[in-house]
């Protein structure tokens, strides 16, 4: 892969095996993937899942969507990351919280969110190109047009820099929104009920305390936008 180039993007949807198959609430899930891409390209962390030594790990980490993969990054030092790389069975969640459901029953309490489950094995990176793409999307991620500011790293860094890629390949989303869904027997009790309404926001930028002179601050972190494509997510 050449330096800036992106794996492929396919529009199919993911695959539905045995372990992707909703069981519960299944009207909720799907495995669309421009679904799954739309969740996957608002969240801003991961949770990655892997068995490690007879231990079940689950890491919080950055990650970033480029086409059908989602990658990874860390210090080569990483022991998580690193175990991830040797290409072990993993699963990554992503998850947007988009309110808290306060229904008359305690029974029927819940949160409405948007989230993606991917199976799959990691592969670690090793061609630079490819890294760089990895590096500079999970900076854009993080701040859409960061990449083209940002002093990009030197060979040292890059071979200082673990890179993981995941498929999105077999997994699935799930997506729950609305009021509460109590009982009809209870629907007359003197109980307020509804939902509030979540979102990520971010608040006023602050400088580095030793910011060189006459820096301006760039549009996207003067007007970083709210992270919610709320609106054009599907319902369901
Ligand atoms: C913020 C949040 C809060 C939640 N709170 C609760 C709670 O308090 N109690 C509760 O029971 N459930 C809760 N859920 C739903 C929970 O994630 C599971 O979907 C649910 O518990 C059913 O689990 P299961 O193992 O029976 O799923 P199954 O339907 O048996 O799962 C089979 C397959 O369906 C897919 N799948 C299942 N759940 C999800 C998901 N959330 N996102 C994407 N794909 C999925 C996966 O591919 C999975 O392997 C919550 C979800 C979120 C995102």
């Amino acid at each position: 892969m050449d330096n800036g180039s992106v794996p492929t993007h396919n529009d199919e949807p993911l695959s539905e095996s045995p372990r992707t198959t909703l069981h519960r609430k299944k009207e909720r899930g799907s495995h669309d993937r421009r679904i799954v891409n739309t969740i996957l390209d608002e969240g801003l962390l991961c949770h990655v899942g892997f068995s490690d030594a007879g231990t079940t790990v689950v890491v919080p980490t950055a990650y970033a969507r480029v086409g059908d993969s989602l990658y990874l990054h860390g210090a080569v030092a990483n022991h998580a990351l690193g175990v991830l790389a040797s290409g072990i069975e993993a699963c990554v969640t992503v998850t947007l919280l988009d309110g808290l459901v306060l229904a008359r029953s305690a029974f029927h309490h819940s949160m409405n969110y948007r989230s993606v489950m991917l199976f799959g094995s990691g592969v670690r990176v090793e061609e630079d190109g490819e890294k760089r793409t990895a590096v500079m999307a999970i900076l854009d991620h993080m701040a859409s047009g960061r990449s083209a500011d940002a002093r990009p790293p030197t060979p040292t860094e890059l071979r200082a820099t673990l890179v993981v890629r995941m498929p999105i390949h077999d997994g699935s989303a799930k997506v729950r929104e609305g009021g509460p869904l109590d009982d009809p027997k209870d629907i007359a009790l003197p109980i307020w009920a509804g939902h509030i309404p979540f979102s990520v926001e971010a608040g006023s930028a602050v400088a580095d305390s030793d910011l060189a002179e006459g820096i301006d601050v760039p549009e996207y972190v003067a007007r970083y936008p709210a992270r919610s494509q709320r609106a054009s997510a599907p319902s369901n």
